[in-house]
């Protein structure tokens, strides 16, 4: 297969993940993935994101088909299944409606900073290292809880890419599901 820049942008997920580390506030990159996909989708209709330019994809590719880590195991019927992908989306962008709320609590001085990255959703790390003064602590906040939400997804899809195919987590990717969604709408409404 001929190889394009674009194979490369896996590099970028490695490097996303490593600046959370450094400093949480380079966890608001993360907003990039959500906003790439939505644009290709709104504006040009089409999976084009999906298909080269998203960085988790090209990881996914990279280390289960080019190094073959996956064991490609049949990814299961009830992955496939709307109501699976329609309910995981639902509870993905539910989760990020909480980091909004949570956001908001800290911005009214209702809560304190918590300096902690939340892995499945109930699992804390303190992670006051890579916290920072610079900006506000709602934004900080914020930035806590995108990382926490990105790494839990890669998690996520990097068990299914062991495990099923190395592509198996966009069956239910949130995103993937949602701009699919955007993608049949713009179809039906040019017929
Ligand atoms: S389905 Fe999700 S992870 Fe897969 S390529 Fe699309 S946006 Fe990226």
């Amino acid at each position: 297969m001929q190889q394009h820049w674009y194979h490369n942008l896996w590099l970028w997920s490695i490097l996303y993940f490593s600046l959370g580390f450094v400093n949480i506030l380079f966890a608001l990159l993360g907003l990039i993935s959500f906003c790439l996909p939505l644009l290709f989708a709104i504006f040009g209709g089409n999976k084009l994101f999906c298909n080269r330019y998203c960085d988790r994809g090209q990881f996914l590719r990279f280390f289960g088909s080019k190094l073959g880590l996956s064991r490609r195991h049949d990814i299961p019927d009830w992955m496939h299944s709307n109501i699976f992908r329609y309910g995981f989306m639902i509870f993905f962008f539910a989760m990020f409606g909480g980091i909004l709320y949570t956001t908001w609590l800290v911005y009214m001085e209702i809560n304190s900073l918590s300096e902690v990255v939340t892995l499945f959703w109930c699992l804390e790390f303190p992670w006051s290292w890579a916290g920072t003064t610079a900006v506000s602590p709602a934004v900080a906040q914020f930035a806590f809880g995108l990382y926490s939400l990105m790494l839990t997804s890669e998690l996520i899809a990097l068990a299914a890419m062991l495990y099923y195919r190395p592509r198996a987590w966009c069956t239910f990717c949130p995103m993937g599901t949602l701009t699919q969604m955007i993608c049949k709408r713009k179809i039906a409404t040019k017929g």
